[in-house]
């Protein structure tokens, strides 16, 4: 099975046809937040692959999911199938490695370089799977690593609680926090393409030039979102959460257009900009 990038909602709906007994949070302590570069995430999970079956000699990645950086989730070994995850507690394990050094500098059994934060989407995209898992399965089949029998590690690093990951956990609200819906500066995505088309549909394109919409959420989209939020009574806080993309698509029902024929909207958008150029020049 190839791996696959998914996001937190699309994850939760393929979970939804397993049962777990556990779940293990590991962070992968190598590769760090440094080796990320909001691109290569099948890479990393190669690599993480390769070492497992070629230096540990295990018949495939042990993990089912890495979680990369910007809450994204990779797949790995198959949901059905056992992980190589904790001793002694891997039957009906679904185990995630969070790609990361969570140890606090100076900590950690055998490492003193740790520096990462669980922080931000990877933050919110671990909590709203702890929330799902604890609401189907119980928080205490929740575990660290460091947790299991005769473990000498501190995985998933110092610097996390779990007590106080769990709390959040449990308090976390998606939709709000999570950023798999809210889109922000430094997004790169197929959403973020829909949010500029739907400016530009919404005739704030001019704001959004020389780019248009190129897919990558950057000072002249916040302009532009900003600019909406204003001019439709919303908070203006530059980022597209719930209550703006409900707004976004208000209007573009009232307007007629529908998620179907975006290609056509935004090609008749273009023609008037490039149309109003022409005469600006
Ligand atoms: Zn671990």
């Amino acid at each position: 099975m190839a791996d696959k990038i998914l996001n937190t909602e699309e994850l939760l709906i393929i979970l939804k046809k397993y049962r777990y007994k556990q779940l293990h949070i590991h962070h992968t302590w190598k590769p760090t937040h440094k080796d990320f570069n909001g691109r290569n995430h099948l890479r990393l999970q190669q690599g993480m692959r390769n070492y497992h079956v070629n230096t540990r000699g295990w018949k495939d990645i042990g993990h089912h999911l890495a979680l990369m950086p910007d809450g994204k989730w990779v797949t790995g070994r198959p949901f059905n199938q056992t992980p190589a995850s904790i001793k002694g507690w891997n039957t009906g394990a679904l185990a995630i490695e969070m790609v990361g050094n969570f140890d606090t500098p100076g900590t950690g059994a055998y490492n003193s370089s740790g520096h990462d934060k669980l922080e931000g989407k990877q933050e919110e995209s671990m909590l709203a799977l702890i929330q799902y898992y604890g609401k189907r399965f119980g928080y205490s089949g929740v575990k660290f690593h460091r947790e299991g029998p005769g473990v000498a590690k501190t995985c998933p690093g110092t610097s996390l609680n779990k007590i106080k990951l769990l709390t959040e956990a449990k308090a976390f609200k998606p939709g709000k926090g999570d950023s798999n819906m809210a889109l922000r500066r430094g997004d790169k995505d197929l959403g973020i393409t829909n949010l500029q088309l739907n400016l530009i549909m919404l005739g704030y394109g001019s704001i959004m030039e020389p780019y248009g919409a190129d897919g990558s959420f950057g000072p002249a989209t916040e302009t532009a979102l900003k600019a909406f939020q204003k001019n439709n009574g919303l908070a203006v806080d530059g980022v597209a959460g719930p209550a703006t993309q409900a707004k976004i698509s208000e209007l573009l029902k009232k307007a007629g257009g529908s998620s179907t024929d975006y290609k056509k909207l935004y090609d008749d958008a273009k023609a008037k900009l490039d149309a109003i150029k022409k005469i600006v020049v």
